[in-house]
């Protein structure tokens, strides 16, 4: 029998939790995160009463660990209790549910809740990644609409409008979705396309006249879905996913937190098998990507894992 990824000792011992998120963080050794110090500059701290992962600068003198400028900085939760919930993000095609992770962790609902959370804002590319196309490249856009749950609705007599889910996707390459209402939808939607891109799309209003070389859309109230290679069907599989994660697993999710939710199904989308990528690969890209993410997430309001 194949042995199970969960008997991986980097999520039962707490020196190999370290170990294996330093081997992904520092590929080339220690790097001291007060003064960039590196080689022999930088000494292992042991001893019966120290930290795991806890290192010391001999440039700077100051001690640190792998934990300082990423998401787990401010984190008392134990390394391999990250490394758990980080693996049952990145395996779970659906997402997994704060209540289960709260029971496969063995953890308080608050500590599930945050944990998850950071671990859904790591996963949203830095802005550093630019517009999806380019010139050659063909960018499809669609929409999704997504009722609002009843526990989230406020008031009486008052319209709750839909909300909507507009992703972008270069074909061949990487999704990515977002909310937006329907003034803002133009604007900052082109941000994301490359002018030099095709873009192909369905025939609603905010279509219209996109700044980009060259745009053709299918006109779904005329039952046309696909002419030819212009269609939106990889979005539609994707908005599949979403819905039945957002359906089966998520239940009740906030609208202010809906952004996280696709930022973690983009990631999942954007590192899926089909590209040869597997569970354990796509958590090395995760935490890869958990380096600067802290001072952002604090500005959105917590530190309390
Ligand atoms: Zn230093």
């Amino acid at each position: 029998m194949a042995k199970s990824v969960l008997s991986d000792i980097r999520f039962h011992n707490e020196e190999a939790a370290f170990a294996y998120v330093e081997a992904n963080l520092w590929p080339n050794g220690p790097v001291c995160p007060h003064c960039e110090a590196t080689g022999a500059k930088i000494g292992k701290l042991k001893g019966k009463t120290t930290r795991a992962g806890l290192y010391k600068c001999y440039a700077c003198r100051k001690p640190f660990t792998v934990r300082i400028g990423t998401i787990f900085e401010d984190s008392h939760l134990p390394l391999r209790l990250w490394l758990q919930a980080i693996h049952l993000l990145c395996a779970s095609k659906k997402g997994i549910s704060t209540r289960q992770l709260q029971r496969m962790l063995g953890c308080g609902m608050k500590t599930a809740w945050h944990l998850g959370h950071r671990i859904r804002f790591a996963m949203a590319p830095d802005g550093s990644s630019g517009p999806l196309g380019g010139a050659g490249m063909t960018v499809e856009a669609d929409e999704t609409y997504l009722t609002n749950s009843p526990k989230t609705k406020r008031g009486s007599g008052r319209k709750h409008p839909h909300t909507r889910v507009v992703s972008l996707v270069e074909r061949g390459g990487n999704i990515r979705s977002m909310t937006l209402d329907h003034k803002s939808v133009g604007g900052h939607l082109y941000k994301h396309v490359h002018r030099d891109s095709r873009l192909v799309t369905d025939k609603a209003p905010h279509y219209l006249h996109p700044p980009v070389a060259s745009h053709e859309s299918v006109d779904h109230s005329k039952f046309e879905w696909a002419r030819g290679d212009v269609h939106v069907n990889t979005l539609e599989g994707f908005f599949s996913i979403f819905k039945r994660g957002l359906i089966g697993i998520y239940q009740h999710v906030d609208k202010k937190h809906l952004d996280r939710y696709l930022a973690e199904f983009d990631f999942r989308q954007n590192t899926r098998a089909k590209l040869g990528i597997n569970d354990v690969q796509r958590e090395e890209i995760a935490i890869k990507g958990f380096v600067g993410k802290r001072l952002t997430y604090q500005t959105t309001g917590s530190a309390e894992v």
